[in-house]
């Protein structure tokens, strides 16, 4: 029985405020599952598994898949999809909320996150997955395509920003293919990517003060237009001697700093 009717027969209608458009595309789904089993060096953790299209071919391969499910209505549907299929520990909750940390110490190794990812929050929950620090060791996470050009973006061009810097700092980042609308049920109205993100054995460089170098990420592409020395004056009214110190033309805007340029320059302060 197709992915849809299963829905309608459960009366389960997809919930827009929980971003819930279902892989309906079994090619796609086993791609994405062979992808993060391929990069599994300790626990699959699914964020949102919905009702299973992630987690039937995951299971297939691991066995075990540890998930955190917002919304408590699909969780019948998915235990009934992957009953027989091997181990599956469901928390009904925000994942934005979770302690991964405490999951990865419980479980002994550091957890392979893998998502299609709800598009309302998923910038935010994978700045929360940045922050898990050594407990994530790799992610393989569905964004919308322009997300995911963002977040593996080179220093250069428009699309390089805060995301790109935050997530490259500390993950080695790879686009993985592209999934067209049509694979999901109900169909965004936007092309999706699907990235692999795999922790560093060290970050690009060694950060002093993760608060300020955030300050200064944020304050040398909150106007992107404007050169360095005039864009980082929200931190320091004459920033010449600073920039100096780094070594760092102040002429130069901050969409063409390399992440350890950031690095230094926050260091340096
Ligand atoms: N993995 C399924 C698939 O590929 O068909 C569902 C993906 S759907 C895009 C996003 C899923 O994340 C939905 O099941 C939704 O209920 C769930 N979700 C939304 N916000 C969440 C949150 N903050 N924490 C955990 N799950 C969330």
């Amino acid at each position: 029985m197709s992915l849809i009717h299963l829905l309608k027969m459960s009366g389960l209608r997809p919930k827009k405020g929980l971003g819930q458009n279902f892989l309906v595309d079994d090619g796609i789904a086993e791609q994405i599952a062979e992808a993060a089993w391929a990069q599994a060096q300790g626990p699959l953790v699914e964020i949102g598994p919905g009702i299973g299209s992630l987690t039937l071919p995951l299971l297939r391969r691991a066995q075990q898949v540890w998930a955190v499910e917002q919304d408590a209505a699909l969780l019948p549907l998915l235990r009934t999809r992957t009953e027989g299929l091997g181990q599956l520990v469901v928390e009904q909750g925000d994942a934005l909320l979770v302690d991964f940390r405490q999951w990865a110490e419980r479980l002994g190794r550091p957890l392979t996150i893998v998502a299609n990812l709800p598009y309302h929050v998923s910038t935010p929950i994978l700045f929360h997955l940045l922050a898990q620090g050594a407990a994530v060791g790799a992610m393989i996470l569905m964004f919308q395509k322009e997300v995911a050009e963002r977040i593996a973006a080179p220093p250069g061009g428009k699309t390089y920003g805060i995301l790109s810097v935050h997530s490259q700092l500390w993950m080695a980042v790879e686009p993985l293919f592209a999934v067209p609308p049509k694979a999901f049920y109900p169909s965004p109205k936007v092309d999706s990517s699907v990235i692999r993100l795999v922790r560093r054995a060290a970050p690009l460089a060694q950060v002093d003060d993760p608060d300020f170098f955030r300050l200064v990420v944020r304050a040398a592409f909150g106007q992107r237009r404007k050169t360095l020395l005039n864009a980082l004056k929200v931190i320091d009214p004459s920033p010449e001697a600073w920039l100096s110190r780094a070594d760092i033309d102040p002429q130069r805007r901050g969409e063409t700093l390399a992440v350890v340029e950031f690095v230094r320059l926050a260091n340096v302060r």
